[in-house]
């Protein structure tokens, strides 16, 4: 390939299974999963895509945004690393070329050099190789070293073709989206519900969003930052449903409720959320909470506020800091438009707020409230958005 750079040689990215590869009966369905994810994660981008033994491969197209589709792979679960392999013609002049383009475009003071020939036909073995790319590296101004490397490049030697790369970049593991069924997520417009969502999406949930909005009209809540942040998380699942439900019909009932009208507000909203699992054939509940970061969030009032439930309420962030949750937010993408102003219906509620609820008191709340009426009628007041 005469007078190519980095930029314009041919690649295939490779990614690696992980976790999943581990599956032994169910394989077949994780990596029908998986691609299908990847798929979506490239939407249209041209690639081929092929599952090979214990990988699968993209092979961009000649116009395609080789960054892009690898920003799209960052955001699949389900793989444990990837790598994006630079292809040569089988022959020591072109590797050689292919390797210090590389290089120059990576930008790196040294290397380590990690030739391996799998075709043993070839006529360079693998000292040759790293003898003849580190000379070429030193010329490129790159320092090649066995100690004390800034970077790796790994060269592979086939019959048909060679591939340089500058290694493997870890990717998040977990599962593919789907794979673990649906998930019913509790998502305020805070930093924390859209972490868990992630952590949820990670081990194979697909979400269906549920968000409380306080607004009369719910295309207010259509227009305000739970889309932005909703589309944050499709970064890495694509496929979702969105029921806003207003929760007008709950104040209204629970103004007397006094410092008990949080945790019936909470009890409120498992309880809409366990409708909509049951009506789009979810299997659990998420919700961000993380015991003792306010004052309202303790082990007792997390049991009264499931009060009545038939489907369990997984709380994925229930050991983290605030620090973490925020670093973490950060990392995923969702953190700025977490902190964006909103109207949140929690605030409105009493300073004050029960620390301790037993489940009898919680009962006759459930029933002096009605909670399951106001449940039915409220989520009858529900927008749904989906994607396509
Ligand atoms: P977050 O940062 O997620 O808003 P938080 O620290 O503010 O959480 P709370 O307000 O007690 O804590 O809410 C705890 C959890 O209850 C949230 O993480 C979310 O799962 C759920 N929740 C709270 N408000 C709403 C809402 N308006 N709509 C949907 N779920 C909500
Ligand atoms: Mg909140």
């Amino acid at each position: 390939m005469p007078g190519k750079s980095a930029a314009e040689r041919k690649k295939v990215i490779v990614l690696r299974f992980g976790e999943l590869w581990l599956r032994g009966k169910n394989r077949g369905n994780y990596i029908t999963g998986l691609r299908r994810n990847l798929l979506r994660l490239l939407a249209g981008q041209k690639a081929v895509v092929r599952v090979q033994y214990d990988k699968m491969l993209i092979e961009p197209e000649a116009e395609a945004d080789v960054p892009r589709i690898e920003e799209s792979v960052r955001h699949l679960f389900g793989i444990s690393n990837y790598e994006v392999a630079h292809v040569a013609e089988p022959n020591i002049k072109d590797i050689t070329k292919a390797s210090t383009e590389l290089l120059r475009s990576s930008g790196t003071k040294s290397v380590r050099i990690n030739a391996h020939r799998a075709y043993k036909g070839f006529d360079f073995n693998s000292i040759d190789i790293t003898k003849k790319v580190a000379a070429a590296a030193e010329k490129a101004g790159v320092a090649p070293t066995l100690h004390g490397y800034s970077s790796q490049l790994f060269i592979s030697v086939s019959k048909d073709a060679a591939y340089v790369s500058m290694g493997k970049q870890r990717a998040y593991g977990g599962l593919p989206v789907g794979s673990s069924g649906k998930g019913v997520v509790l998502l305020s417009g805070g930093i924390d519900s859209p972490v868990a969502a992630w952590y949820a999406m990670k081990r194979g949930i697909s979400p269906i969003y549920l968000h409380f909005h306080g607004f009369s009209d719910a295309t207010e809540a259509m227009r305000s930052k739970m889309p932005l942040i909703i589309n944050r998380l499709a970064a890495y699942a694509p496929q979702y449903k969105v029921y806003y439900v207003p929760t007008h019909v709950f104040q209204l009932a629970a103004m007397r409720a006094g410092r008990y009208e949080l945790i019936l507000l909470k009890s409120f909203m498992l309880r809409v959320a366990e409708l909509v699992a049951r009506k789009e054939g979810a299997e659990a509940i998420f919700t961000g909470e993380s015991l003792g970061q306010v004052a309202s969030q303790t082990t007792s009032n997390m049991q009264a506020e499931q009060y009545g439930l038939r489907m369990q309420v997984l709380r994925p962030l229930i050991g983290f800091d605030k620090q973490e949750i925020i670093s973490k937010a950060n990392e995923i993408g969702t953190y700025e438009q977490s902190i964006l102003p909103y109207k949140d219906v929690c605030s409105i509620n009493s300073k004050n707020p029960a620390t301790r609820t037993d489940v009898e008191l919680m009962a006759k709340l459930a029933r002096d409230f009605k909670i399951s009426a106001l449940a039915r009628r409220s989520l009858k007041l529900a927008c749904v958005a989906e994607t396509g």
